[in-house]
């Protein structure tokens, strides 16, 4: 059985191209083929919308679809579906969600809301979050980023409705947890079970759009897509398809943790936009929570980044985790302004969310608000990201952890934090 989620529009064409019926008796053998060709590419085109843009699962009901052509495709091909185990949603609108796969394995992923469709959205994301934010910016990109503000002493029991948001951003998982071992990252506290295959990651954002209108989708769910690269450019290109989920290259990122040669290949196969976790600002500091730069330190990573083929008006994003002490001295901010200078590149802070897996602790948000006024001084496009969803356990691997499928890993000191889980909950049909 193949599933269809693991198949680009060509390699579904290809598949059916022996079943291609082309009438003409007087056709010569090339212009039959050139036929065949044509109908297959129509049909995968047909299915593809039925999988894609209507969400049908049931061969049998594409209509549209010949009767042979629907009998042989509930023979040998499938809709692969993820099986939600947990999904919760926070107070501040982020849905968390946790998908039991066909080897029982589980992985994450996460609807962040952002920029409320409403006038005024800005204050009424204020009054939910009870905090003030950083300032909202009216560039499309800006706004993506804005998608991980952090709600973090949310004050109101109101809960948000998806129909209200301009931006739903699916963040992904790439791989059962992550061999990359980020000191601070709880994920990869959790060590690697394995990658994910093509249609295990399609299906999460498909799975997602079933019960939400995603507009963006960002690989900062579990594990390193880079480290997965082949299976990540196919999901991508499988997303991008304009018979399919139609997503638009700036509005798909991935972020690395700085696979050197990965990144030049990814600028070869596939144009997304590209996310770098930087962290730190000296190879001895960055070394210290990120081994990959033992391996490729930060001068080969801002190469990379350098010669990656960004297409015009297009940045690439640093993220720089905040850890108290450690990376978000003034001095750091300096450094980090020296580096990334002459990159097209907008920063991204993210300050710390702490877990029971990592000593580290957040900065005061005086703090942040003052490494990202030195930057913005420096006409630095910088945006603090507070991670969201707290009261759900949303930061990266850590509802997984909760549940006690990582390998080892006993259950999260953080479990009985969780609100009663409600299987289900989501409302469908708001889907594209
Ligand atoms: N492996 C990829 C993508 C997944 S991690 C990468 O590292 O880029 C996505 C982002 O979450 C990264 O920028 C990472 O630095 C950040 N992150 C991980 N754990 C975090 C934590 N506890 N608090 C804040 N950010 C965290
Ligand atoms: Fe893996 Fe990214 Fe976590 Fe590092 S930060 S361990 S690369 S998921």
């Amino acid at each position: 059985m193949i599933y269809i989620q693991s198949l680009t529009k060509s390699e579904l064409a290809d598949l059916l191209l022996p079943l291609s019926r082309v009438k003409g008796r007087d056709l010569d053998e090339e212009e039959f083929a050139k036929k065949a060709k044509k109908q297959a590419a129509y049909r995968a085109q047909q299915i593809f919308h039925w999988v894609y843009q209507r969400f049908v699962t049931d061969f049998e009901q594409m209509s549209d679809l010949s009767k042979d052509l629907r009998a042989w495709l509930v023979l040998n091909v499938e809709v692969y579906r993820l099986t939600e185990r947990v999904s919760n949603q926070a107070l501040d609108g982020t849905h968390k969600f946790l998908w039991t796969l066909h080897d029982q394995k589980t992985i994450e992923s996460v609807i962040i809301p952002a920029a409320l469709q409403e006038k005024g959205g800005k204050d009424a994301i204020a009054r939910l979050s009870g905090q003030d934010l950083a300032p909202i910016e009216t560039d499309e990109e800006e706004e993506l980023m804005q998608a991980g503000v952090r709600f973090s002493g949310a004050k109101t029991e109101e809960k948000v409705d998806s129909a209200k948001w301009k931006r739903l951003t699916a963040c992904i998982s790439s791989q059962v947890g992550c061999a990359m071992a980020c000191k601070f990252c709880l994920t990869g506290i959790q060590g690697i079970d394995r990658s994910l295959e093509t249609h295990e990651i399609v299906t999460q954002v498909l799975e997602l759009r079933r019960r939400s209108p995603i507009t963006n989708i960002v690989f900062m769910g579990m594990g390193e897509p880079l480290k997965n690269l082949p299976n990540v450019a196919k999901a991508c290109q499988i997303m991008l398809d304009q018979d399919g989920m139609s997503f638009s290259k700036r509005k798909i990122t991935i972020s690395t943790s700085g696979l050197v040669p990965q990144i030049e290949e990814l600028g070869r196969l596939v144009d997304v936009s590209l996310a770098i976790s930087l962290n730190a600002t000296t190879d001895e500091q960055r070394s210290e929570i990120m081994p990959v730069n033992r391996k490729w330190n930060i001068e080969m990573l801002l190469n990379a980044c350098r010669n990656y083929p960004l297409g015009p008006h297009r940045r690439i994003t640093f993220e720089y985790v905040m850890l108290k002490g450690f990376n978000d001295s003034m001095e750091d901010a300096a450094r980090l302004v020296k580096l990334t200078r002459g990159i097209p590149s907008k920063i991204n802070l993210i300050p710390f969310n702490e877990h029971s897996g990592a000593d580290y602790k957040r900065p005061t948000d005086e703090r942040v608000k003052e490494f990202q006024s030195y930057l913005t001084e420096r006409k630095i496009t910088a945006t603090v990201r507070i991670s969201r969803g707290r009261d759900i356990s949303a930061a990266c691997g850590q509802l997984r952890s909760i549940f006690g499928t990582a390998r080892g890993t006993e259950k999260h000191k953080d479990w009985k934090e969780l609100p009663v889980i409600q299987p289900g909950h989501v409302s469908s049909g708001q889907g594209a």
